[in-house]
């Protein structure tokens, strides 16, 4: 039983069900339970609590059905975009979601014709593995514009609705307690830390899945800084709905391990607008903020109300490179490769941003760790 108000009740009993067994549930007067207030019953027990939000995959997104206003609707955007004649040659590939990496490219080239090389490849090989359609608005190339470094660079981003695309061969699963949503100052602390929780700086937001049939739970945390550029403003999007999204696609990988695609951001569909349009768009580079060094959050669970346990750091690290190096290394180069310009690097080649230098580090992926201490020992070799 849940304590609710009226028009929550009546919005939850609609969308969800118990998060325990999966019942229906009710919304009723609490009176004779004590409550001044309306509770929601699970159908099956009283004793039940938790509420859980099924997916679905919505018809458009399933390549078995032919859409066809849909298409339509997609067609006369990218007419407007890139002519008559590339929309026609694209009509073929229509609710494919079995590219080849050719046929991606392909898309993918006639869509952006402006992006670089390795930025199409990079998305025509994400295509083709994951299963997902840049004409289905699954995936886009999106320019970014630093104003620091006054280039531009190109990346692939995936829409939501992709992440959840490549998740749903993979099970059945619920959104737990009205999740994603932000983050609540208890939960940050407890997840993670003081030294990590920064909301003066950040929004947080968190994401709680189960699998209805496994019974195994797990949540993810969305972060973007306050000072970051993000995509879709003018169409509507905020830092808040960005933030669920990171939320969602992380727990949605650690539910399901290792299905999504590393190192690239996720977006919401709604606020890409016509497949064509995104390359006029420019922003600067984002700082792309991943809490991936927290551990312990992917609960297999049948006790959902566990806490979730607080991540110890491993101090003799920062991420992936051992810290004692780190410390070793920036003060024997201060004078000639000072922290400042050690930061401004990492910032602009590997999007890592921190409180302190090495907080920026320890964000580094394994393959960026090791390039960037390569990078040191080559300087630290000239000394
Ligand atoms: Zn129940």
């Amino acid at each position: 039983m849940i304590v609710v108000s009226k028009e929550i009740g009546e919005q939850w009993a609609e969308t969800n069900v118990c998060s325990e067994c999966g019942g229906r549930l009710t919304l009723a007067w609490g009176g004779s339970y004590g409550e001044k207030s309306h509770v929601l019953i699970c159908a099956n027990s009283k004793a039940h609590k938790g509420i859980a939000r099924p997916f679905h995959l919505a018809p458009a997104d399933n390549p078995a059905f032919n859409l066809y206003d849909v298409n339509k609707d997609r067609r006369k955007e990218l007419t407007e975009k890139i002519g008559e004649e590339k929309t026609k040659a694209l009509e073929q590939y229509e609710q494919k979601t079995n590219l080849g990496e050719i046929q991606a490219r392909t898309i993918i080239q006639s869509i952006w014709p402006d992006a670089p090389i390795h930025a199409v490849l990079r998305g025509a090989l994400i295509c083709h593995q994951y299963g997902l359609n840049p004409l289905m608005k699954h995936l886009a190339l999106v320019k970014f514009h630093s104003r620091t470094t006054n280039r531009d660079t190109w990346e692939p981003i995936i829409a939501i609705k992709g992440s959840r695309i490549i998740a749903a061969p993979q099970g059945c699963w619920s959104y737990l307690d009205d999740s994603p949503r932000a983050m609540m100052e208890i939960e940050g602390l407890k997840i993670l830390g003081e030294d990590e929780y920064d909301p003066t700086n950040n929004y947080y937001s968190i994401c709680k899945l189960k699998d209805m049939a496994t019974g195994r739970e797990a949540s993810g945390i969305g972060v973007v800084g306050k000072d970051e550029s993000i995509y879709g403003t003018d169409k509507g999007n905020t830092p808040r709905n960005q933030c669920n999204i990171r939320s969602e696609r992380q727990a949605l990988d650690r539910l399901y391990p290792d299905s999504q695609p590393k190192d690239v951001d996720v977006t919401d569909e709604n606020y890409l607008g016509e497949p064509a349009g995104v390359c006029a768009k420019t922003l600067d580079t984002p700082d792309k903020k991943t809490i991936d060094t927290v551990q312990g959050e992917v609960v297999n669970t049948p006790e959902p109300s566990e806490p979730v346990p607080t991540p110890q750091a491993d101090t003799s690290k920062y991420g992936h490179i051992d810290a004692s190096f780190v410390d070793d290394a920036l003060s024997r180069l201060k004078r000639g490769w000072p922290q400042t310009e050690i930061y401004k690097h990492l910032k602009e080649k590997y999007l890592v941003t921190g409180s302190k230098l090495t907080d920026a580090i320890a964000k580094l992926t394994n393959n960026q760790a090791a390039e960037f201490t390569k990078e040191l020992q080559s300087r630290l070799d000239l000394l």
